[in-house]
Order: C-alpha cells, then structure tokens, then sequence
C-alpha cells in the first residue's frame, strides 16, 4: 500500500478521515477515504500503481461488452449503442467541428473511437490492458497506445482528447492533465466524465455508494474539485452536462451493496430524486460530463 502525504488539488498535507468502503466487486478489502482541508476527498492508502492490477480481475472489468446473447446483454448492447451516439454528438457539438483529430483516453475495447472514427474522425486510444487494446486492434483497425508513452505524441496535435470514467483511476493525475494540456490544439477541447461524490445518490448510499468504487476508484471529485484542479492546470470549465441514466445504474448497484440484493424500486426511486434534486443546481448529478478548454 502506498500512503499520499500532499494533495493533489492544493498540495496541503492536512487530512481528515472520511468514510471507509468495502471493495465489494473484486477483494472485499476495506480502504479508506480522507478528505483533504481544500474538500478533495481520495482513496488514502491506496495499493500501489503496480499492485492496481489484481483489483480489476472480475468478470465485471472485463468489458460486458461482446457476447450478444440474453436479455439483459441485448438491452445492453442497445444502450450502449444509444449512448455512444450521444457522446458522438456530444463531440461535434463541444468540439465546433465535424471531424478532427481524437485521442480517447482509457479507451478500452475501442467502442467508442470507432463510432467517432466511423463518422468521419480520426482517432487514437491510450488503454492499460493489452486484452483490450488487442481487441480493439483486431475488431476495429484502431490504433491503442499502452499508458504513460506521452513523448510520442507531438504538441498541439488533439483537436479533442477524452476520458469517460477514467481519471477516478488514473494514479499520475496531474502528469496527465499536463500531457492533455500540450497535446491539444489552443482551440482543443477535452472531455472528462467523473463521477460525483457531492451529488444526493451519494449523501443518501454514504458508504455504500457504488462510485465510490475502492480501490480502483483513488480520486472522489466534486464539480468545484474538477474546476480547482483543472484550473491550476491551465484549462477552463466551461460547461457542466448530466449523464442521467448513471444515477439509476450506481443507486441499483448500491442497493445490492447496502442490502445483499438489488431492491429495484428503491433503486429507480433513489435515482429519479437524485436526478431531481440535481436539475435544480445543474451541477449536482451522479456523474457529469466537464466540457475544459486550455488556457493560453
Ligand atoms: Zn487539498
């Protein structure tokens, strides 16, 4: 285990405890959050990067992606069908291009670049797990990076880079947003999907809120997080967007960490207030889309 002494966001080294978790899905380890005196909350101590790998070995992490077979896998092939068109649309419209130059960071098995790839961009993917980043090669003709390779890439290159639920995971933080930072146009945009640990699903679960996700989950961002952070990085927030349907998966999976089994009513009860509850802030939901933009 590997112990933080400064944070990330303001560099104290003040913390206090927050809430432990239980690693429901992979060891049933306990880990424990703190917050920072900034509010920046983070999985303190954490396994080493090293070590990281053993708590992504369940069935779960390997992408529920390609077997087309049952009810509940055909449901899901739909919504994820439906939900890459909308973050396809979502590209074109942040971006203010129809095509361009896309890195998708943490890409996994490639859905996603090969949607954008098939309208018209031209995409490259960075991903930790050489099964994916085979798949995605084989599947779709992409061209998947291993991580922390960021020489190869030139300055200014990236009319867009992304990261949808992926820099909860990654451990070189700000060497990240640094590289995301050189590596786009000054007219570039960058795409970052978090979950959101100041929204009512999560007051409401505490310790049983699934997005806390220890230990693959090592940062616990707010809205005002990602905006203080980002901004000591050099980007600007620009817009913050809902991803609504997160809200009715993470309560489902809460439900079945708080009570053994998943209490579907409760779980579509807890997911509409939250989604409520958030429509009155617009900054307050489940998870959320931050559209950042570099600053000169
Ligand atoms: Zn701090």
């Amino acid at each position: 285990m590997e112990t933080l002494t400064n944070c990330p966001v303001c560099n104290s080294s003040s913390f206090t405890p927050f809430v432990e978790c239980t690693d429901y899905t992979v060891s049933k380890d306990k880990f424990k959050i703190v917050q920072c005196t900034c509010g920046f909350r983070f999985t303190n101590p954490r396994p080493e990067e090293a070590e990281a790998g053993k708590y992504y070995q369940s069935e779960d992490y390997i992408s529920h992606s390609n077997t087309k077979k049952g009810i509940v896998n055909s449901l899901y092939q739909v919504a994820r069908k439906f939900t890459l068109k909308r973050k396809l649309k979502l590209v074109t419209k942040v971006s203010g291009k129809q095509s361009g130059d896309l890195l998708d960071l943490g890409c996994g098995t490639g859905e996603f670049l090969n949607t954008c790839k098939e309208n018209g961009w031209n995409v490259q993917g960075i991903e930790p797990s050489p099964d994916a980043r085979a798949f995605a090669s084989k599947q779709y003709g992409l061209t998947v990076h291993e991580v922390n390779k960021w020489d190869q890439f030139n300055d200014k290159l990236f009319d867009v880079v992304s990261a949808w639920h992926v820099l909860e995971h990654v451990y070189q933080l700000e060497e990240t947003a640094k590289q995301v930072k050189r590596i786009l146009k000054p007219d570039g945009t960058f795409i970052v999907a978090l979950p959101n640990c100041s929204s009512a699903d999560a007051d409401f679960y505490k310790q049983f809120w699934a997005a806390y996700d220890v230990p693959r989950h090592i940062w616990h961002f707010t809205p005002a997080d990602v905006k203080r952070f980002f901004e000591k990085q050099g980007f600007l927030l620009k817009e913050v967007l809902p991803m609504s349907l997160d809200a009715y998966y993470i309560c489902m999976l809460s439900e079945k960490y708080k009570g053994g089994n998943i209490n579907y009513g409760r779980a579509a009860i807890h997911g509409w207030a939250s989604n409520s509850q958030a429509a009155k802030t617009g900054t307050t939901f489940s998870s959320q889309i931050y559209i950042l933009k570099p600053v000169a």
